[in-house]
């Protein structure tokens, strides 16, 4: 078994033998990069620069059922893009014929929304790992001041102090580091347009 892409639909494909809904399709015709593709993808090595290429659907259902169907999927390659996934080929021909300027602006605010997620994702997740690593360096040593101090004072860096260190329910957790990995997790509300993507 070689390596193979994964294609992500937001519309599902419907089986045509059981009436499964398919999300998910994996295809070898792209690269086998073991790379995720939505539509609006580029498919940087994609043996294809605009075209359609023939596919076969796969229905787990059906397979499932020892009773794996043969049925035709058409990949719609607009100048490297995944322009569409379609099962009748009229519609993929007039797919290709009709890719515009709104999908193109389409496209590209999807992938700058998913950009500024995973950055954003990245930076919150970099912050915490590097509180974690201050929190194991201080948390044995006593909090700094000075000699003569009022307590208040000393409450006041106290809250200073907690106020850049990590929440309570992490640092107190049995498991911080995993505490902190779940925080991070991507959210159900960020799968419509942001697959996690882990191991590329
Ligand atoms: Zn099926």
């Amino acid at each position: 078994m070689g390596l193979f892409d994964t294609i992500h639909l937001k519309t599902p494909l419907l089986c045509p033998a059981c009436g499964a809904e398919i999300f998910d399709m994996q295809t070898k015709e792209l690269g086998e990069t073991m790379s995720d593709f939505r539509i609006g993808s580029v498919l940087t090595h994609s043996p294809v620069l605009s075209g359609i290429l023939k596919e076969r659907l796969w229905c787990d259902a059906c397979h499932k059922a020892e009773k794996p169907g043969d049925s035709p999927l058409y990949l719609v390659i607009w100048h490297s893009v995944l322009a569409g996934v379609e099962q009748d080929p009229e519609k993929a021909a007039s797919r290709l014929g009709s890719v515009d300027r709104l999908d193109l602006i389409g496209w590209l605010d999807q992938a700058q929304r998913r950009e500024r997620k995973w950055k954003s994702r990245f930076y919150h997740l970099h912050s915490d790992v590097r509180k974690w690593r201050e929190h194991l360096a201080e948390k044995d040593k006593p909090v700094p001041g000075e000699p003569g101090e009022s307590e208040e004072t000393k409450e006041r860096r106290r809250s200073l102090r907690r106020l850049w260190s990590l929440e309570e329910e992490i640092l107190k957790a049995p498991d911080p580091l995993g505490a902190l990995i779940e925080k991070h997790e991507p959210k159900k509300e960020d799968d419509e347009d942001d697959v996690p993507v882990f191991g590329w």
